[in-house]
């Protein structure tokens, strides 16, 4: 597996092959969501660069950066299966940000303004301030995006609008365990109880989606902490639904139009974020 740190070996790499080149930001600790963007990604491009950098401004708290797991070797190994494809960036901090930390600040309108943007102040200039340093250290000609995290998702597509970059952002659905619980990198740190509490969030918005007894928001809110806080492990941060396009919440659901839910949800101190389509009702 070829491993660079630095942006000047990768590019002298991918400059002598001159080929469409897919790109899949991650932060490590890698699970089978991160392998299925990798597995696409090199389907659809000659060479794929998975980056692993754990980038502290998009963190706005401190226990959550020094918590999020470090898991490098075991992440080459899931790799390993791609390697005639793939070339791994795994920069330090000084390759990242050589004069310093900082984060540019961004105008993405109403994207940011309501779930992550609100709960996580910052969270999103830091994101774009790292994927457009990542855009630019790898001329990616695809970027590969989860849609468990849908708000970044649409952020880095207006990213990429504002900034008329020549790259196309490909959506990679979300990637569940058995039980619906969306993989991530922080079900690790969760407890053995808190881990048999955690798919409650999914089936939940499942069946708040299966039933749609109600257009009234307010009363879907109230199900659904009803239902998570049966669990004395979870605690809902936030549940809002919001339009699938400007990502502005609504109190009620007009016919015609698309919509998503989304929800933050504490198992002990592990925040765990998950969305699900309405789609058009
Ligand atoms: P992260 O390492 O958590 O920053 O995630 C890196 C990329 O993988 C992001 O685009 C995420 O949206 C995506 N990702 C993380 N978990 C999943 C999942 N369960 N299914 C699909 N994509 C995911």
């Amino acid at each position: 597996m070829l491993v660079f740190t630095t942006a000047e070996e990768l590019s002298s790499c991918l400059k002598s092959q001159s080929q469409t080149v897919g790109l899949v930001p991650t932060m490590g600790a890698l699970h089978l969501g991160h392998l299925a963007l990798v597995e696409k990604a090199c389907k659809e491009n000659k060479w794929v660069v998975v980056s692993i950098y754990i980038n502290p401004t998009q963190f706005n708290n401190t226990e959550d950066l020094e918590k999020y797991p470090v898991t490098l070797e075991k992440d080459l190994q899931l790799l390993e299966p791609f390697h005639k494809q793939l070339l791994v960036y795994s920069p330090s901090n000084q390759e990242m940000y050589p004069s310093g930390f900082f984060k540019k600040s961004y105008d993405f309108g109403t994207l940011t303004k309501h779930m992550e943007g609100a709960f996580r102040p910052g969270h999103y200039d830091g994101v774009a301030t790292v994927v457009e340093l990542l855009f630019k250290k790898t001329t990616p000609t695809k970027a590969y995006f989860g849609e468990k995290d849908f708000q970044q998702l649409q952020v880095i597509r207006a990213l990429v609008k504002q900034k008329k970059l020549s790259l196309s952002i490909v959506e990679c659905p979300t990637v569940r365990e058995k039980d619906g619980l969306a993989m991530s990198s922080r079900n690790q740190l969760l407890t053995t109880i808190q881990r048999q509490a955690a798919p409650l969030i999914y089936q939940t918005l499942e069946s708040l989606k299966k039933n749609a007894f109600t257009s009234d928001v307010s009363q879907m809110e109230l199900y659904f902490k009803k239902e998570l806080e049966q669990s004395d492990e979870l605690k809902v941060e936030y549940f809002c639904v919001a339009e699938t396009e400007n990502l502005v919440p609504v109190t009620t659901l007009e016919k015609g139009k698309k919509y998503r839910f989304f929800t933050a949800v504490f198992a002990g101190k592990t925040r765990l974020i998950d969305t699900v389509e309405l789609g058009r009702i």
